[in-house]
């Protein structure tokens, strides 16, 4: 059995489900989980409905119905007007505007979790349908009820044993081919919806094709495969074809963008091969990431990280940078959940480079200035290359002022700022 996972690009608007119905045709004969993202930019409009609900604007109700009038156009193009799919989607947006009246917590991370995953029922309802109307029957499931997670909401972690016991229950392909559900969304046991971090749905494929012994996951994406850099950022980005499952994790946690970087482990452990394909050019080969064997000659890979923030930290005491300073850093760092993307430190310095997450800086800072005098320098670009040489590190840092540099065999990380 294969696991396939489709992102919001690919299902944004009817024409694009259409286009998924067709690829689908084409492997019709395969066992299948397919795991779908919400349509098009919708997470990120209910991001708005949560933070103006947060902020006790009625607004947010104007905005959900913005949301569900999309969702209801795309139904009325698929099915014609006044066709019982888009009573299912009122159904479903009804819930969360009565969770949304009716509820009493004040936590911003729990309250995002139970609205932010409507995006996902909505979509994997409407292309559900479209399939089962289309000729390619299939099951409709709750990933909620097969995803169990712990309670950190927003970022929730996945019980596996739990999980893997769940999905393997529900999935059972005596009764259908093709099981449709959601990515990005998992459960407590009490039935809250939880999220697995912004563009979590690579990974819900990826704990699919783990608990399921898939033979092969394929992501389907609006690039021709994984490439050397991001092509919206950098022309003359090519396609890799081959790609090992460790070179795979190294440049998704340096930041690029194409797979999210905890998808990958997971089919590592189990030998699952993941194909990047395109859902435009569908009948083209992608790139394969596996556990070759042979030595795989790479171009040099290129991520940029752009607006970073540099955190100097020295202690009040003026002693020297040592352990015990490092502990109380790091334990900051995990207290508030902010990731360093780079870090250094010298004898009465500790910097480290991070996202420019507001909040999370600002927790930082608060839980560290009694002991430490601390400055941030913003406006900076983190770039990272894989497998670099001298003459692609000049060509990408010309004009630019350097003011951080690590770099071992494999990786060099230079944190710049343009030169104006
Ligand atoms: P999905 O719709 O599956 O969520 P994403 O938008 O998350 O897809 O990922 C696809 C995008 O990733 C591409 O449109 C591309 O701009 C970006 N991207 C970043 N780095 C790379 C890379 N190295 N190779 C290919 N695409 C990349
Ligand atoms: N819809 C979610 C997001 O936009 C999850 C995903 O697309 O992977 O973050
Ligand atoms: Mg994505």
């Amino acid at each position: 059995m294969q696991v396939f996972k489709f992102g919001g690009a690919s299902v944004k608007d009817a024409e694009s489900v259409k286009n998924v119905a067709t690829i689908l045709k084409r492997h019709e004969n395969i066992q299948k989980v397919i795991v779908i993202s919400a349509m098009g930019k919708t997470t990120n409009a209910l991001e708005d409905v949560v933070n103006l609900y947060i902020k006790n604007d009625e607004k947010h109700l104007q905005y959900l119905h913005e949301i569900r009038e999309y969702h209801q156009m795309v139904c009325d193009d698929l099915f014609g007007t006044n066709n019982p799919i888009q009573h299912k989607i009122f159904a479903i947006f009804d819930r969360i505007e009565h969770f949304c009246s009716s509820n009493n917590s004040k936590s911003y991370s729990f309250i995002y979790d139970q609205i932010i995953g409507v995006g996902e029922l909505a979509s994997t309802t409407i292309v559900s349908a479209y399939l089962n109307l289309n000729g390619i029957q299939n099951i409709w499931l709750d990933a909620r009820e097969m995803i169990r997670t712990d309670y950190a909401y927003t970022d929730a972690k996945i019980l596996w044993k739990e999980t893997e016991n769940l999905v393997q229950d529900k999935i059972d392909f005596s009764s259908t081919h093709t099981f449709i559900t959601q990515g990005f969304i998992g459960g407590t046991p009490e039935g809250f919806t939880t999220t697995l971090g912004r563009e979590g749905s690579d990974f819900s494929a990826a704990v699919f094709s783990f608990c399921l012994n898939a033979d092969k996951m394929v992501i389907w994406k609006d690039v021709e495969g994984v490439m050397n850099a991001d092509p919206k950022q950098f022309e003359e980005a090519v396609l890799i074809p081959k790609i090992s499952f460790e070179e795979a994790i190294e440049m998704t946690y340096y930041g690029a963008k194409v797979i999210h970087p905890k998808t990958i482990r997971p089919l590592q452990n189990k030998s699952i091969p993941l194909e990047v394909r395109s859902f435009i050019a569908s009948d083209k080969g992608g790139t394969l990431i596996d556990a070759f064997e042979e030595r795989i000659e790479y171009p040099p890979i290129i991520v940029r990280k752009a607006n970073q923030v540099l955190m100097h930290f020295s202690a009040k005491d003026f002693s020297f940078i040592a352990e015990n300073h490092m502990q109380e850093i790091f334990g900051a760092f995990a207290t508030s959940r902010l990731r360093m993307n780079m870090m250094q430190n010298g004898a009465i310095n500790f910097v480290a480079a991070v996202d420019n997450r507001e909040e999370k800086i600002n927790e930082t800072v608060a839980l560290l200035e009694a002991n430490f005098s601390i400055k941030l320098t913003s406006d900076l670009d983190l770039l990272t290359i894989r497998h670099y040489n001298e003459a692609i590190l000049n060509s990408e840092l010309s004009n630019k002022t350097r003011w951080l540099t690590q770099q071992s065999q494999e990786t060099i990380q230079v944190l710049y700022r343009d030169t104006y």
